[in-house]
């Protein structure tokens, strides 16, 4: 069978527990895979790039086939120069339909030849979310069930 790559591209301002266990189900099925974290000039993020990457690679070290990279471009690009034939995001609830649909169809028209595809996380996950995981941290609460260690230590740091 060929070689099967898939990318997985986020901002993840910080990575979460609900992105890792996405990334461990595409680990399972892909031969590589690729977590693509994103520079997107219209967000400001918490955490700077360099920061985003390595506490990524801290969090999955254990996974040999995930590799971490970003790139300064569009994401069909990415996917073309590295081989990747799939795109995968994470679908919690109806609410990131509308958003993703647009991003899967725009993508489809910018390469053909490259699939989305749609994971869920385990339940216990469908309400986690960079965004409020920050807001949390922000105000000193406990934040040990929803991110891996490393990006608890680093929200502490951030917030103290
Ligand atoms: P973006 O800014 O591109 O939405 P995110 O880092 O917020 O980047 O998310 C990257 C991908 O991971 C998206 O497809 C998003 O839907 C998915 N995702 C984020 N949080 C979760 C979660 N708790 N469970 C499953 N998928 C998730």
């Amino acid at each position: 069978m060929k070689n099967k790559t898939a990318v997985y591209p986020g901002s993840f301002d910080p990575i979460t527990n609900g992105h890792l266990d996405i990334i461990g189900r595409a680990a399972a099925i892909f031969d590589n895979v690729y977590i693509l974290v994103a520079i997107n000039p219209s967000k400001s993020p918490l955490f700077k790039l360099q920061e985003r990457i390595q506490m990524i690679e801290e969090a999955t070290k254990e996974l040999p086939n995930v590799k971490t990279a970003t790139f300064d471009g569009l994401l069909v690009d990415f996917a073309k120069m590295n081989d990747c034939s799939v795109i995968i995001r994470g679908l919690r609830a109806i609410s990131d339909f509308e958003y993703e649909l647009q991003m899967a169809m725009m993508n489809k028209k910018l390469a053909e030849e490259i699939e989305t595809i749609f994971m869920t996380p385990n339940e216990k996950y469908t309400y986690l979310n960079s965004s409020i995981v920050k807001q949390v941290a922000s105000f000193g609460g406990d934040v040990t069930n929803f991110v891996p260690e490393n990006v608890r230590k680093a929200l502490l740091q951030k917030f103290s």
